[in-house]
């Protein structure tokens, strides 16, 4: 494998197959399927907590929010809980999916960014993952790219480790629910969370709205901020990348900024950075 950056500043390309990742994402949607068959209220109940805990918790309000773009401030261990929350989702440790996403703000829809629908939609939604050069366990290289998380130890091994935590609740949840839990809590959830998530990579840059003239195809899209704790305010988001606050206006459901606001009411994150909806982007300012 190249670790040279140009590799990461030409990801466009089918030539060659992530097989552990092909195979893995073979068996979680095979699994997604097949957990149909065996529902129950409890099923779906521990699946949509695990799945807050997941995606509401690890990337929009961890990995997203906090990790990238730094807009609010908390104590070091509710960090590195929003880290290990991320990891259940499958989308690789703190270190890979920073860089990842910095590089998508430096590159928006540009060459270099790693998943824009200007390669094609399906490459933005998961061809990138199955196909890409995505540099998942390299550390020290997608480290170059988020040099304030790989100085901590923790962020460092749950990036070589991300799978353990989720490793873990499966074997938590086998003990409690059987096999048919963790086919709901695990499988499902997993899969479910990942298209929501690569939804904002895909629709978010080809549908929507644009309150902002960014210099991307970001757009805003009420029915992926629905699915994904308000990432789906991804213009509002590229036109203001470290306001905490996504969802703008009133009508722009942000159950994230909501959750932001109860956390710092109770003390445990403070310095909420917040975009004005008024404030004028400027082309270049803009990325
Ligand atoms: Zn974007
Ligand atoms: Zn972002």
């Amino acid at each position: 494998m190249s670790t040279d950056t140009a590799t990461l500043r030409a990801p466009y390309a089918y030539s060659t197959v992530n097989w552990i990742t092909a195979i893995f994402m073979v068996l979680f949607h095979v699994a997604a399927v097949a957990a149909f068959f065996f529902f129950s209220w409890t099923n779906l109940l521990v699946a949509l907590v695990l799945h807050w805990f997941a995606v509401g918790f690890g990337i929009s309000l961890g990995y997203h929010r906090l990790h990238t773009h730094r807009g609010y401030r908390t104590s070091k261990a509710f960090e590195h809980f929003l880290a290990i929350c991320g990891t259940l989702t499958l989308e690789g440790g703190p270190i890979f999916w920073v860089a990842t996403h910095r590089l998508h703000h430096q590159h928006s829809d540009q060459s270099g960014d790693p998943h824009t629908p200007r390669d094609g939609g399906f490459w933005a939604h998961m061809g990138w993952i199955l196909f890409g050069d995505t540099h998942h366990n390299n550390t020290m290289l997608m480290g170059k790219y988020a040099p304030d998380l790989l100085a901590d130890p923790v962020y460092r091994w749950l990036n070589s480790y991300h799978y353990v935590p989720l490793i873990l609740s499966g074997v938590i949840l086998l003990a409690v629910g059987g096999w048919s839990m963790v086919l709901w809590a695990v499988f499902l959830r997993v899969v479910f969370g990942l298209h929501a998530t690569w939804l904002v990579n895909s629709a978010t840059h080809m549908w929507g709205s644009r309150r902002f003239a960014t210099r991307d195809d970001s757009r805003n899209s009420w029915w992926v901020a629905l699915l994904t704790f308000g990432e789906g305010w991804h213009n509002n988001h590229h036109a203001h990348p470290v306001s905490a606050r996504h969802g703008l206006a009133w009508y722009e459901f942000d159950i994230s900024w909501i959750t932001l606001k109860v956390l710092n009411a109770v003390g445990l994150v403070r310095d909420l950075k917040v975009a004005k909806i008024t404030t004028r982007v400027s082309i270049d300012e803009a990325a």
